[in-house]
């Protein structure tokens, strides 16, 4: 993915609009590109900011780059669990249908 496709990635990602394809794609990009990353961090804050305002929480400050560090993981994990679960259904289907193979062939 080029710098370009990333950036245009970012606002589809932080409203979760993103495919679990693009972004995969993306958190690897942000991952290994400052010039992404920073960019990324600045949308993230300045929409947290404008949540936080319309939530009015406590006062504490609140650590966005630990909580954008957060949701990189976790939109990470969600695609690869995602994709983990496609493996097994894909893999079950195929024992499936290598039983009824079996049965046909046997009877
Ligand atoms: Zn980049």
């Amino acid at each position: 993915m080029d710098c370009n496709t990333a950036q245009s990635y970012i606002e589809p990602f932080l409203h979760n609009e993103l495919t679990d394809d693009e972004k995969e794609s993306f958190i690897s990009h942000v991952n290994g590109c400052k010039d992404c990353r920073n960019e990324l961090e600045f949308y993230y804050i300045t929409y947290s900011v404008f949540d936080e305002l319309d939530h009015d929480e406590n006062g504490e400050t609140y650590d966005y780059i630990a909580a954008l560090d957060r949701k990189l993981e976790s939109s990470r994990k969600t695609v690869s669990m995602r994709r983990a679960i496609r493996q097994i259904a894909f893999i079950a289907a195929l024992i499936i249908m290598a039983l009824v193979a079996m049965f046909i062939l046997l009877h």
